[in-house]
């Protein structure tokens, strides 16, 4: 059986100039998320509709969950804008509603984007009401607090549909540009690529690996990583830099409780050459202010500070429960707290700076002189694709 879904997305949002560019981003991205289900997307009037098959119901509900810019959808109804027509598919409507035991107070919501169309809102609304009550028994009207609401919109054609399941919101994937994230394992990275995807970043990532330091396993969990983000990141290009003779250089030149910072320092600066050639507007980073020593305001001035592209931070005001929190709804927190040891876990100083000294960093930095293996390192980057 055919169904229709009836899409929300964010109005205010979108408003204006952009609007188009958006939506037109936001179709392709539904299209993406919709292969194989043999689903079409159509869009008119400032909607957009999913006609799909009932058995693909449960797949498509989960691809458009996962869409960012999506504000709710809903399974409709479709009627010509005739009242005994539109009436028979309320009654229809309502029918499965007051069955599917969602109680017996109902109310029904009106829209005439039509204004042509020979009833206003209100009249619509008295019209089906007063029907429903007299050919269901059992129902009652209640405005406030109604079990469920039928909604009927008079557009080019007249849709009614019940309950709205509510989509992820933000703004269509890419509609803000491309970002490098700097993706390490742990819980922290993934969660805030997730959240400037939300934002409409397209994202690509970077990790940094240690070979010998780090093992496979460390590099198979980002990857694992990578491939559940792109559920909601569509496809995402991984980049893994060999970080270790950058690291080695960091080591045997610089003081031990420098040296978190050189190589957080370090590795913007390669994200950032990368980003340039991806042509990407920003960086994201997994930071939360004071989580650990570099992410102090002072250790956070430093390692940003050698940047052209602004770094974003989603995380920055949340505490880690709020980060688990998403970690564990976007799937990711299971692999994120897989014990495979990280490049910087193994050369943490014991007694890391917390409140470093800006310019003091700058010339340990130079003294590395390490420009030429971080260009190295970048151009030996191989790339996998989620
Ligand atoms: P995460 O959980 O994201 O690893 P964290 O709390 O462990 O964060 P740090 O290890 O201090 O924090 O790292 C801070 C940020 O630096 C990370 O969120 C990530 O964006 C980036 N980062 C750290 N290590 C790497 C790495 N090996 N490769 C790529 N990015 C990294
Ligand atoms: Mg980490």
């Amino acid at each position: 059986m055919e169904i229709l879904l009836l899409i929300k997305y964010g109005e205010l949002a979108l408003k204006g100039k952009n609007r188009p560019a958006f939506e037109k981003k936001l179709c392709e991205n539904i299209g993406t998320q919709l292969k194989g289900t043999d689903s079409k997307i159509i869009r008119k009037f400032g909607r957009l509709y999913v006609e799909t098959l009932d058995k693909y119901f449960d797949r498509v509900s989960t691809a458009l969950k996962n869409t960012f810019g999506i504000v709710s959808f809903s399974r409709a109804l479709q009627a010509p804008k005739e009242m005994g027509k539109i009436e028979e598919s309320a009654l229809i409507l309502a029918g499965e509603l007051f069955k599917g035991q969602r109680g017996s107070r109902f109310k029904v919501a009106a829209r005439r984007a039509d204004k042509s169309f020979p009833l206003n809102s209100y009249e619509i609304a008295c019209r089906l009401g007063d029907l429903l009550l007299k050919s269901i028994p059992g129902l009652k009207v209640d405005l406030n607090n109604p079990d469920w609401i039928l909604n009927i919109e008079v557009r080019d054609s007249v849709y009614l549909y019940g309950p709205e399941i509510k989509g992820p919101g933000g703004l269509p994937l890419g509609s803000s540009g491309r970002s490098m994230v700097l993706l390490s394992g742990g819980i922290d990275s993934p969660v805030a690529a997730y959240l400037m995807g939300k934002r409409g970043l397209k994202i690509d990532a970077v990790y940094f690996h240690t070979p010998p330091f780090t093992s496979e396993k460390a590099l198979s969990k980002v990857k694992e990583l990578a491939e559940i983000l792109s559920c909601y990141l569509l496809s995402i290009s991984l980049y893994t830099v060999p970080f270790s003779e950058a690291q080695v250089r960091i080591k045997e030149r610089a003081p031990a409780a420098e040296m978190t910072l050189l190589m957080r320092a370090a590795m913007m600066k390669m994200a950032e050459k990368l980003a340039g050639r991806r042509n990407c507007n920003s960086l994201v980073t997994g930071e939360s202010l004071g989580q650990v020593a570099s992410q102090t305001a002072e250790s956070l001035r430093f390692t940003g500070n050698q940047l052209s592209l602004p770094v974003f931070r989603p995380l920055i005001g949340l505490d880690k429960e709020e980060i688990i929190e998403i970690a564990r709804r976007i799937n990711t927190f299971e692999t994120s707290i897989q014990p495979f040891e990280d490049c910087c876990t193994l050369f943490t100083p014991k007694h890391p700076l917390i409140r470093p000294n800006l310019k003091r960093m700058q010339d340990s930095f130079r003294s590395l002189e390490i420009e030429e293996l971080l260009e190295i390192a970048v151009n030996s980057a191989d790339v996998f694709t989620f």
